[in-house]
C-alpha cells in the first residue's frame, strides 16, 4: 500500500515561459493516474510561479535548502523560506550537491532534519559512484549515506521521507540501471531500514529509482516489488513526463 511516487527534478533548467508552457501541457494531459503522487522540483526562484501554474494535484519541491533558519549565509535559502513561498517538498542529498558542492552525509542529514521540522516533506537521494559499484561497495556507500539521516531524525519522521536511489553512473548518462540492479539495491535499503529504524518504516517508506528514467524504460523498472516510483531528471522537462507518471497505471 505504498502510493506510487514520481518526482521530476528540473535541476538548473527552465524560464518563466518554459515553465508556464510545460505546466499547461501537464494540466491538459488527457489521462493522469490518480494512483500516483507527483512532485516537481524546480530552481528556487521559480517556486512561487510553479505553485501558481502547476496542476494543483501535484506537489512543488525545491532542490536544496540550508540546515539553518536564517543568518549570515550569503546566497543560501532556508527551509522556512521555501515553506513560506509555497513549496511542500525539498530534494536533499542529490549526488550533484554531494559531489559538485561537497555536501557531507552529516550536512545532508542536518538539512533533512531541518526541512522536516518546518513541515516540508523530503526526497532524500543516495547512490554510489561507478568506481564504488565496481569495487563492490554499493550497499556500504548507500548505508553510510542513510546512517547519517537515521541518526538525525526520529522514527515518525520517516512518514515524510521518500528515498531516491540514484546510482551516480546512471544520472544523465542514458545508462539506466537494469530493473534487477534497481530491485537489488532497493531491497537492501528496505533491509537496512528494517534493521536500523523499524519494520514499519521499512514496509511503508517509498523507495524510488532515479537515473536515466524515460517513458520507454519506466514500465519494466516500475514493476519491481521494491521500486515505488522514480525521480526523473531530463525526461521531466518534456510533456511526455506524463507517460512516466502513468507508468504503472
Ligand atoms: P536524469 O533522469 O537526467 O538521468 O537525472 C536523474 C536525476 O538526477 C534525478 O534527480
Amino acid at each position: 500500500t505504498r502510493t506510487f511516487f514520481v518526482g521530476g527534478n528540473w535541476k538548473m533548467n527552465g524560464s518563466t515561459a518554459f515553465i508556464e508552457d510545460l505546466s499547461n501541457s501537464f494540466t491538459a494531459a488527457s489521462h493522469v493516474s490518480k494512483d500516483t503522487e507527483v512532485v516537481i522540483g524546480a530552481p528556487y526562484v521559480y517556486i512561487p510561479l510553479l505553485t501558481k501554474v502547476l496542476r494543483k494535484d501535484w506537489g512543488v519541491a525545491a532542490e536544496n535548502c540550508h540546515s539553518l533558519a536564517s543568518g549570515a549565509y550569503t546566497g543560501e535559502v532556508s527551509a522556512e523560506m521555501l515553506k513560506d513561498v509555497g513549496a511542500t517538498w525539498v530534494i536533499l542529498g542529490h549526488s550533484e550537491r554531494r559531489s559538485i558542492f561537497n555536501e557531507s552525509d552529516e550536512f545532508v542529514a542536518e538539512k533533512v532534519k531541518k526541512a522536516l521540522s518546518v513541515g516540508l516533506k523530503v526526497i532524500l537521494c543516495c547512490g554510489e559512484l561507478l568506481e564504488e559499484r565496481e569495487a563492490g561497495k554499493t550497499q556500504e556507500v548507500v548505508n553510510r549515506q542513510l546512517t547519517a539521516v537515521v541518526k538525525a531524525i526520529s522514527e515518525s519522521d520517516w512518514e515524510n521521507v521518500v528515498i531516491a536511489y540514484e546510482p551516480v553512473w546512471a544520472i544523465g548518462t542514458g545508462k539506466v540501471a537494469t530493473p534487477e540492479q534497481a530491485q537489488e539495491v532497493h531491497f537492501e535499503i528496505r533491509e537496512f531500514l528494517s534493521h536500523n529504524v523499524s519494520a514499519k518504516v521499512a514496509k511503508e517508506t517509498r523507495i524510488i529509482y532515479g537515473g536515466s528514467v524515460t517513458e520507454k524504460n519506466c514500465n519494466e523498472i516500475g514493476k519491481k516489488p521494491d521500486v515505488d516510483g522514480f525521480l526523473v531528471g531530463g525526461a521531466s522537462l518534456k510533456p511526455s513526463f506524463i507517460d512516466i507518471c502513468n507508468a504503472i497505471a
